[in-house]
């Protein structure tokens, strides 16, 4: 059996700021550091940063006053930060620089009296966060969707979530500038998002089955399963070792395997020694190392007296 793996995978640069902030918060502010949502969207991820000492909630309010918050990867309406506020919290923003972008784009449009669309799925947590921003249509390229009617002196702009499908977004987007040719399109999908689901295209075309290591839960993961399923191969989503049913691996033998933007590259070395193929093909456009520097107001934080 022979393994393609897939190049670039695994930890963004997002993802990579946001266990940093987790950590630094720790060392400097001692135990426990709340974290607001998981950290990012990734059961491993969260168990080793409560290892460190944080404390995973869902809501600022079950956070005790005058601790430390790291608000979480995917970004948070401003709601939780006048709680937060409130609550007299030391507030650690871990949301990606790509999501700000998005919620930046969505304060301009606000200001300028535009009507914003945001492309992206409801519920997920990017879009509560971008959402609470301003007010805004959401189109989730899941249902059966209509455009709104818009005046004719009406401008729109289109944001999306980063973490969608590049093939299916842009066929969201044709349909949109097929009935508001002016709106403005802003595609938000991040470079992390579209350089792995190139490769999992590239990894589909040369395997007879995909597995995509990372959490259900993970938006940019599902959607490398999907991207391997639309191109005619079995893929399925599994966290590790454990979930990975041998019944797949009967008559194939050649295994494609990618991970989403929070999985930990660990869990994807257990699937291999798991499969213990004869050899391993690297596949994929390779990835430039991208890094993001601690975003101002997180320095600023960090540098108050204790
Ligand atoms: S997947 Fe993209 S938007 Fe999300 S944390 Fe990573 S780089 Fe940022």
């Amino acid at each position: 059996m022979e393994v393609y793996l897939a190049t670039p995978r695994g930890f963004c640069a997002g993802v990579d700021l946001a266990v940093d902030i987790v950590k630094i918060a720790v060392e400097k502010y001692g135990k426990p550091v709340y974290v607001k949502h998981q950290i990012v969207h990734n059961p491993k991820v969260v168990d080793d940063v409560e290892k460190m000492g944080a404390i995973t909630v869902e809501q600022v309010s079950e956070v005790p006053n005058n601790s430390v918050v790291v608000f979480s990867a995917h970004g948070s309406p401003p709601k939780d930060y006048e709680d937060a506020k409130k609550k007299n919290l030391r507030v650690l923003d871990a949301t990606c620089p790509l999501v700000t972008r998005v919620h930046n784009e969505a304060k301009k449009y606000k200001k300028e009296g535009k009507k914003i669309i945001l492309v992206g799925h409801k519920g997920h947590q990017e879009v509560i966060g971008t959402t609470g921003q301003s007010d805004m249509e959401i189109i989730d390229d899941r249902d059966d969707w209509v455009l709104p009617n818009y005046g004719n002196d009406e401008q729109i702009a289109v944001l999306t979530q980063t973490t969608l499908s590049v093939d299916d977004t842009s066929k969201t987007i044709k349909k949109i500038l097929d009935s508001k040719p002016d709106a403005i399109i802003r595609n938000d999908i991040c470079y992390a998002t579209t350089n792995r689901q190139q490769a999992a295209i590239e990894l589909a075309d040369l395997t007879e089955l995909v597995l995509v290591i990372g959490a259900s839960n993970s938006s940019n993961c599902n959607r490398l399963r999907d991207v391997a399923i639309k191109k005619g191969v079995p893929a399925y989503l599994i966290n590790g070792p454990e979930e990975l049913d041998m019944d797949w691996l009967k008559n194939v033998s050649k295994i494609g395997i990618t991970s989403g933007a929070s999985t930990p590259e660990k869990q994807v070395q257990s699937v291999i020694r798991t499969i213990n193929p004869k050899k391993i093909h690297n596949v994929g456009p390779g990835e430039r190392k991208t890094i993001f520097s601690l975003p101002k107001k997180v320095k600023e934080v960090f540098s108050e007296e204790k």
